[in-house]
């Protein structure tokens, strides 16, 4: 959880600067003297809002820590990929493509590295543009959007869920096979009933994979990006789109595929910081 990264809870920073006000005051040459009550309330004030500020900072979320094969590269270079690989699959997954992991090489034809080339040529110089080219054919990169730097709960969500596609690539096939059942089995169960009062009388029943509902975020992208392809649904698990019941249901009716998906999913936060699943 992020706010375990504050090195001091408010309160003891607020001890400490209280301990050291009189050493500042006797710095400055004035004595010591006990402060009447009215102004120690005011002093009190006044230090309790910079140590307000700084416990504050302390929360903001560091940028997650890369690891070998994960590059981060200008915007324009991921549209430029997005738009170049004529890949039916890829463009249905990638509709806003910010960050992949590129489990082959999609550049495979001059066609595509041409079109991919062609919109940067005009802003970026023939050496980083081959740069670019170079890391987005290298099947197993994971790629990112610099621009996700300004964001970083953003960049740590997609961070987490291209890594765990990246686990699911390394598998082998038994071990793919589990989870693949499990997500059949949790994707095929019955449609829960629900209060059609509560849903404007427009619904009676949900579905069991049903996403967690945001306020301000219209629902129902990740329930249909898991239905048109399992391989979605371990990651967005991991970032923590669903409901609860989905991960309990997969932890007691599926524990070999929730085990497996525990341990991808661990190891895909390292460095990932909460991955986005306090979203
Ligand atoms: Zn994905």
């Amino acid at each position: 959880m992020a706010s375990s990264r504050t090195s001091a809870p408010p309160a003891a920073l607020l001890a400490a600067a209280l301990a050291a006000a009189p050493a500042l005051a006797q710095e400055g040459g004035e004595p010591p003297t006990p402060l009447p009550a009215p102004d120690a309330r005011a002093a009190l004030e006044r230090i309790a809002g910079p140590m307000r500020r700084l416990a504050d900072a302390g929360r903001v979320l560091p940028a997650p820590v890369l690891e070998p094969g994960e590059h981060l590269l200008a915007d324009e270079a991921l549209e430029a990929f997005a738009r170049a690989v004529d890949d039916r699959t890829f463009a249905r997954e990638h509709a806003s493509f910010r960050g992949g992991y590129l489990r082959r090489n999609f550049l495979d034809t001059e066609q595509k590295r041409g079109r991919f080339r062609e919109p940067l040529a005009s802003a970026f110089e023939p050496g980083e543009i081959r740069r670019f080219e170079e890391l987005l054919s290298t099947p197993g990169a994971l790629v990112l959007a610099r621009g996700l730097l300004d964001n970083r709960p953003e960049l740590a969500r997609v961070l987490l869920h291209e890594r765990v596609h990246r686990e699911m690539d390394r598998l082998a096939p038994n071990e793919s096979g589990l989870l693949r059942r499990a997500y059949d089995d949790l994707m095929n169960r019955p449609e829960l009933p629900v209060d059609p009062k509560e849903h404007y009388g427009l619904i009676s029943s949900v579905p069991f994979v049903r996403e967690r509902r945001v306020p301000g975020r219209p629902g129902g992208f990740y329930e249909v990006a898991v239905a048109q392809n399992w391989s979605e649904f371990y990651p967005y698990l991991a970032n923590g789109v669903f409901e609860p019941r989905v991960l309990d249901a997969l932890r007691i009716d599926h524990p070999e595929a929730f085990r497996l998906y525990d341990v991808m999913r661990a190891r895909s936060a390292r460095g990932a910081g909460d991955g986005g699943r306090s979203e």
